[in-house]
């Protein structure tokens, strides 16, 4: 699909890994947010999930449209022509990240052949609907007893009030768009709305 190809590297080292595995079971990784102008591209996608048992959306612009959807599709006045994989076909897992870490993919992809539901329950979740309604599901266990929310999308990935100040979310951030003090804040003009900063954070993982 149409990304950086950093993702794709991943997914390459990992189908190599457990090429036979990922035979057996039908499970397939795909990176790159899909552009809806393309149609060669549409059909393959299409064709990828007739095919799969199990989709796997492998980064930020698989699973949200990315940093294609938030800067070459707004440069070229169509931002709604790169979507994520989920907007076009079902995607079974979702891995977010710019890019994801190879060691949480393959924590993954084991989680898949192991059947071991406790693991993909974050990454189903995530999967199954778009990624401001995959915040919300988040938000609705980071709520604070005043209903203040925070989106990922604000200036700080989540609520001060949860957040330890462990700095993971900025050593994360590909855009360098998060300073931290005692806890991070977003600088909205370099923020490309990947969602990393906020799937990284461990309390966001507790949450899930
Ligand atoms: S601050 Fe913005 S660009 Fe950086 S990881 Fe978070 S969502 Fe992505
Ligand atoms: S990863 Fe989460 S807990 Fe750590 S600094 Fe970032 S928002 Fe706070």
């Amino acid at each position: 699909m149409t990304g950086c190809g950093s993702c794709d590297m991943i997914i390459k080292n990992i189908e190599k890994k457990y090429y036979n595995k990922l035979k057996e079971k039908g499970i397939v990784l795909v990176g790159g947010a899909v552009n809806l102008d393309d149609e060669e591209e549409v059909n393959k996608i299409k064709e990828i999930r007739k095919n799969a048992k199990i989709l796997i959306a492998v980064g930020s612009c698989a699973v949200s449209g990315g940093f294609q959807r938030m800067l070459i599709g707004l440069e070229n006045g169509f931002p709604q022509r790169f979507v994520r994989v989920g907007d076009v076909v079902k995607v079974d897992y979702a891995i977010i990240g710019c890019q994801p870490d190879e060691e949480e993919v393959e924590r993954v992809v084991k989680a898949v052949i192991e059947n071991d539901s406790q693991t993909l329950k974050p990454y189903e979740i995530i999967a199954g609907k778009p990624i401001i309604d995959a915040y919300m599901k988040v938000n609705e266990v980071l709520l604070t007893s005043n209903k203040e929310l925070c989106l990922g999308c604000d200036d700080k990935p989540i609520n001060d009030e949860f957040c330890t100040g462990c700095g993971t979310c900025v050593a994360k951030c590909p855009a360098n768009a998060l300073t931290i003090d005692e806890k991070p804040k977003v600088n909205i003009s370099k923020c490309i709305k990947c969602g990393t900063c906020f799937f990284n954070c461990i309390r966001v993982k507790e949450a899930l």
